[in-house]
């Protein structure tokens, strides 16, 4: 029998940049299966290995904030993966919270499953979905990506789609490629944001410059793709 409890890697007891808008607390879930060289949280990867504290105690503690916070974020690692979420999200819906969650769609089953008790979804689009599999170093990672995509866009649940830009892994070609692709699927808000070296541990990457990619001329063509468009610089 799946376990019921969800596997938390962490949290957040305050934000104002996870849910468009809302003050929230972020909930990290523990266990991502890809292995992206820019990942900020490569410590909640691995799905087994001893919890941050017990959901239980989470939710204790969450219970005391209603009033004071607007929403809870389900964030990772990637939430998808952990079956309690579904009953993770309405433990925290009874409370009174939002629900917000950060998702790069690796499991759209289980995403589809849980739209209907998100509030608001930001949902990572790592490259052009014929190349996901460079980034994620995960086999078919492009298709749940894409099946993922569809599924928000058509969902009528506020999103935002967005991109983190290191020009080693995500050159010209691939942001105007994937740009073209989500909006011809209906994608109405989407962010670009720069690669951040916080918490990555791939030297390489952090050591590589930064900037290339998201030139003048190609944030134009970007931006004309989309009704609402944010770029987010990593100085900003
Ligand atoms: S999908 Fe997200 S959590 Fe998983 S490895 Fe990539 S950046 Fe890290």
């Amino acid at each position: 029998m799946a376990d019921k409890k969800l596997k938390v890697g962490g949290y957040t007891k305050f934000t104002s940049t996870d849910y468009p808008g809302e003050l929230a607390a972020v909930v990290f879930v523990q266990g991502c299966p890809w292995r992206c060289g820019y990942c900020h949280n490569p410590h909640l990867q691995p799905r087994d290995g001893t919890p941050a504290l017990a959901w239980g105690e989470l939710l204790a503690f969450l219970a005391g904030r209603a009033g004071l916070l607007d929403a809870v974020v389900f964030s990772g690692g990637e939430p998808t993966i952990d079956p309690a979420l579904e009953s993770a999200m309405r433990s925290v819906k009874a409370l009174g919270f939002k629900v917000g969650l950060h998702s790069a769609g690796i499991y759209p089953e289980r995403l589809k499953q849980v739209l209907p008790l998100v509030d608001w979804i930001g949902l990572d689009i790592k490259t052009s979905f014929d190349a996901y599999d460079d980034i994620t170093g995960a086999s078919g990672s492009g298709k749940a990506a894409h099946a993922a995509a569809r599924l928000v866009i058509d969902s009528g649940v506020p999103y935002e789609l967005r991109t983190t830009v290191h020009p080693a892994l995500t050159t010209r070609r691939h942001i105007s490629a994937l740009t073209r692709q989500i909006a011809d699927m209906g994608c109405k808000t989407y962010a670009l944001q720069d690669f951040r070296s916080v918490g990555c541990r791939a030297q390489d990457l952090i050591d590589s410059s930064s900037e290339g990619a998201l030139d003048s001329e190609m944030l134009g063509q970007v931006k004309s793709r989309f009704r609402h468009f944010t770029l987010r610089r990593a100085d900003g």
